[in-house]
């Protein structure tokens, strides 16, 4: 790893942190909403993949939703909370989605734009540390 990287890591580590905090209270709190239960999760250093369950229901999320504005945090909390009971994209699953967050759980319009605009944030971050490095 160069110093570069490690900069960029520096930051990683920080949003990571928030993100701790952020996800376990949101998830705390639609898990005391529903019946859905976790079993644990963890925040990976992946950006193409915001968010994912397991078979023993241990759920991944990427350090980049700490970017994203809190409602997409609860729709990707939620997203993942109903695969620990349905594990494919069918219209039971989205139904499910969607009870729980009327406004938001099925606009796949504002997904599809929040997916991009934190991989974009993502990517940013990374090359921004980098050229700061740079100018030092
Ligand atoms: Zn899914």
């Amino acid at each position: 790893m160069n110093r570069n990287d490690a900069a960029a890591e520096c930051f990683i580590q920080f949003y990571k942190l928030q993100l701790t905090t952020i996800l376990k209270a949101r998830l705390d709190y639609f898990s005391n909403l529903t019946d859905l239960k976790y079993s644990s999760f963890r925040i990976g250093n992946g950006l193409n993949r915001i968010g994912s369950c397991n078979n023993l229901n241990r759920l991944s999320f990427s350090w980049a939703l700490c970017m994203a504005p809190v409602e997409f945090i609860d729709y990707v909390v939620v997203h993942e909370l109903v695969h620990t009971k349905i594990k494919s994209h069918g219209k039971q699953f989205w139904n499910r989605v969607r009870e729980i967050l009327p406004e938001h759980g099925n606009d796949r319009k504002w997904i599809k734009m929040n997916m991009s605009k934190i991989h974009d944030a993502g990517l940013q971050l990374k090359s921004s540390s980098r050229n700061y490095e740079q100018n030092m």
